[in-house]
C-alpha cells in the first residue's frame, strides 16, 4: 500500500479541510443544539463535488478514487459527524448502489440529482423488529400487474425526512436473504409517511426518521437489480459504506487529538501547563496511536477497492477498530478537558456523543467480530 498521497488526493484533502473549517465547524454546535443541520449544506456539498466522488462524470459525478472519498469523509467527520453522515448515506449507500446496480434509466433519473445535491437519498433496511438480523426483514412488496405494492415500516433511517428517494428493501419472496428485493421509491409516493426521531444522544443535527409504508404502489421499473437480489445490493453497499463510517471515525479521533493537545498546552494547574504531566501525555499518546491505527486500517480498505482486491473483511476490521477507537479517543479527550469537557462550549462532549453511534450502525461491533470470526474460521457463529 502506497502511503503517499497523489497530488490530486492531497488537493482533495485540502479542499475538504477548508470546506469543513469554513462551512461546517463554525455551525456544528448550533446545529447540534437546534437538532437540525442547515439544509443549505447539501447543495454546497454538491457544488464542491463531494456528493459525486467515485461516480462517473457522465452522470454528474466528480470521479476520484476511494482514497479520495476517505479523505473527504474524514475531513467532514472532523467537522461534524451529522454532515458526514448525509454524504455517507446519500452518496455512499444510495448513489453508489444506483451506479453499480442501476439500469441506464435509473442512473439518468437519479444520479445527476443526487450528485448535485438537488436530491437526497436514504437507505431503508432496518425495521423496528429487525436490526442486526436484516435478512429477516418483514416489509412486504406484492406484485400487482406491472407494479409492486409495498407495506411495512423502517426504523432509524438517516436523511429519512430530507430524502427524495429511498433505497428500500422489501420481501418479494420466501424467508431469508433470497426473498429480499431492492426498490427505488420516491418519497412523495402516496402511502409513504415519515416521522423524525428526536432525543438522540448524538448526531443530533441529522434527520433520522421512521418510515411507514401503507400500500405504496411503485412500477416494476423501481426494482434496483433483479428481483431477489436485494440483499446482495444491501451487503455490497454496506461493505463500502463501512469504510466511510471508519473514515468519519478517523475524523472524530483526529478532532479529539487536535483539541486535546491544544487544551493541554494552555490549561495550567499546579503552576504549569497540564501538557507537561505524564498522565496527561499518556491520554494524548493513546489518542494519537488510535488515530494512526484507525486511519491506516481505513486506507487499506480504499487501497483494496481501488486495486480490485477483496475488501469486505478489511472493511469490517476498519469499521470495528475505528468506531471503538473514536469512542476511546473522545473519552480520553474529555478527560483532558476535565470539567470543561462536560459542557458543550468545548468540543469533547459532542465528539463523544457523536462517536457513540458508530459502534452501533452499519453493523454493531459484535456483528463485525462475527464477520471477522467467520472469515477466519469458515464457521458462522451468528
Ligand atoms: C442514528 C442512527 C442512524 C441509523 N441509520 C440507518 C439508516 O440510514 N438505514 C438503516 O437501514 N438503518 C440505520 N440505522 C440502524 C442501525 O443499522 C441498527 O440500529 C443496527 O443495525 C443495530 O440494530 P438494532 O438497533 O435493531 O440492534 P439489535 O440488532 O437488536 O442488537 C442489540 C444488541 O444485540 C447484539 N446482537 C444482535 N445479534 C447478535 C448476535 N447474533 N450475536 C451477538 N450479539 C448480537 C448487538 O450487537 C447489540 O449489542 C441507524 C441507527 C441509528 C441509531
Amino acid at each position: 500500500m502506497n502511503l503517499e498521497l497523489s497530488e490530486e488526493q492531497a488537493a482533495v484533502k485540502t479542499l475538504a479541510r477548508d470546506f469543513a473549517d469554513r462551512e461546517i465547524a463554525p455551525n456544528a454546535v448550533a446545529w447540534d443544539r437546534a437538532e437540525s443541520v442547515d439544509r443549505a449544506i447539501v447543495k454546497k456539498l454538491g457544488a464542491v463535488g463531494f456528493l459525486g466522488l467515485t461516480i462517473d462524470e457522465r452522470y454528474g459525478g466528480s470521479g476520484g478514487d476511494h482514497l479520495a472519498y476517505c479523505l473527504v469523509t474524514e475531513e467532514l467527520g472532523r467537522g461534524d459527524s451529522s454532515v458526514r453522515g448525509i454524504v455517507s448515506v446519500s452518496l455512499g449507500l444510495v448513489a453508489k448502489s444506483i451506479a453499480h446496480w442501476g439500469s441506464e434509466d435509473q442512473k439518468r433519473a437519479w444520479l445527476p440529482r443526487l450528485t448535485s445535491g438537488e436530491a437526497v437519498g436514504c437507505f431503508g433496511l432496518t425495521e423496528p423488529g429487525t436490526g442486526s438480523d436484516a435478512a429477516n426483514l418483514t416489509t412486504r412488496a406484492v406484485k400487482d400487474g406491472d407494479a409492486f405494492v409495498i407495506s411495512g415500516s423502517k426504523m432509524f433511517i438517516t436523511n429519512g425526512t430530507w430524502a427524495d428517494v429511498v433505497l428500500l428493501f422489501a420481501r418479494t419472496g420466501g424467508p431469508g436473504h433470497k426473498g429480499v428485493s431492492a426498490f427505488l421509491v420516491p418519497t412523495d409516493t402516496p402511502g409513504l409517511t415519515r416521522r423524525e426521531i428526536h432525543g438522540k444522544l448524538g448526531l443530533r443535527g441529522q434527520a433520522t426518521a421512521e418510515l411507514v409504508l401503507d400500500a405504496v404502489r411503485v412500477p416494476a421499473t423501481a426494482l434496483l437489480a433483479p428481483e431477489g437480489k436485494g440483499f446482495s445490493v444491501a451487503m455490497s453497499a454496506l461493505a463500502k459504506g463501512r469504510m466511510s463510517v471508519a473514515a468519519g471515525c478517523v475524523g472524530i479521533a483526529q478532532a479529539c487529538l487536535e483539541a486535546a493537545v491544544a487544551y493541554a498546552g494552555q490549561r495550567e494547574q499546579f503552576g504549569t501547563p497540564i501538557a507537561g504531566r505524564q498522565l496527561v501525555q499518556e491520554l494524548l499518546a493513546d489518542i494519537a496511536v488510535d488515530v494512526d491505527a484507525a486511519r491506516l486500517l481505513t486506507w487499506r480498505v480504499a487501497d483494496h477497492i481501488d486495486r480490485g482486491l477483496p475488501f469486505a473483511t478489511e472493511s469490517s476490521t476498519a469499521k470495528l477498530y475505528a468506531s471503538e477507537a473514536a469512542v476511546r479517543c473522545a473519552n480520553n479527550a474529555l478527560q483532558v478537558f476535565g470539567g470543561y469537557g462536560y459542557i458543550d462550549e468545548y468540543p469533547a462532549g459532542k465528539l463523544l456523543r457523536d462517536a457513540r453511534v458508530m459502534t452501533l450502525y452499519e453493523g454493531t461491533s459484535q456483528i463485525h467480530k462475527l464477520l471477522i470470526g467467520r472469515a477466519l474460521t469458515g464457521v458462522s457463529a451468528f
